[in-house]
């Protein structure tokens, strides 16, 4: 029976890059993927894209209105599929994640979510506790803080001044001067602290 994974950890812990390198494994295999991401969380339309510089064409774009499975179903037709992959998964809603499990379970595809655990104040995100609730595996992706320390957090810079409040969700790309900086406990009370922070 396939699984459902998730792989979480904090921004630029290689979530994307992993995921890049997971497709491109498959493929290159003659295994054939699917992959979806939200929309919302996408740096280039289109597709989904690592820090390393990789990026991979995303099949199914989402927003919080997609039905995923019925969607899945309709882009694969009577193709036999091995694995999908699912890119910032914390942004889909419970609902979705739901579709997700079903695919694993009912249609009995392997499923990988990759996502954040939590957002800038250290909530879990909608998607994420789902995934926590539903997965069968669920993995730790390590990433480090500029102190040395492992990060657990998501800390926000928007104009170089900490910024953890209201909105949760901003995205950080060209356009924008939102920079996410993965960190530990201390560095994220460090911050809080600092001048000028934006808490709430
Ligand atoms: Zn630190």
């Amino acid at each position: 029976m396939a699984k459902l994974n998730f792989r979480y950890g904090a921004m630029n812990c290689g979530k994307s890059d992993t995921m890049i390198s997971a497709a491109y494994n498959y493929t290159e295999n003659g295994l054939a993927v699917v992959t979806i991401m939200p929309e919302l969380a996408m740096r280039k339309p289109g597709f989904t894209t690592s820090r390393a510089g990789k990026e991979w064409p995303v099949d199914i774009a989402t927003n919080d209105e997609t039905a995923i499975r019925e969607e899945y179903h309709r882009f694969i037709g009577e193709r036999l599929i091995h694995c999908v992959l699912v890119d910032e998964a914390n942004f889909m809603t419970p609902e979705q994640i739901d579709d997700l499990e079903k695919i694993a379970k009912l249609d009995d595809t392997s499923v990988i979510a990759y996502g954040l655990r939590s957002d800038v104040q250290r909530r879990l995100f909608a998607g994420s506790q789902r995934l926590f609730e539903l997965s069968d595996n669920i993995d730790k992706m390590i990433t480090m803080c500029t102190c040395g320390r492992q990060a657990e957090y998501n800390g926000r810079f928007v104009n170089g001044g900490f910024h953890v409040g209201e909105p949760i969700v901003m995205i950080d790309n060209d356009q924008t001067s939102v920079r996410y900086q993965s960190m530990c406990a201390n560095c994220y009370h460090d911050n809080s602290q600092s001048p000028g922070a934006i808490t709430a």
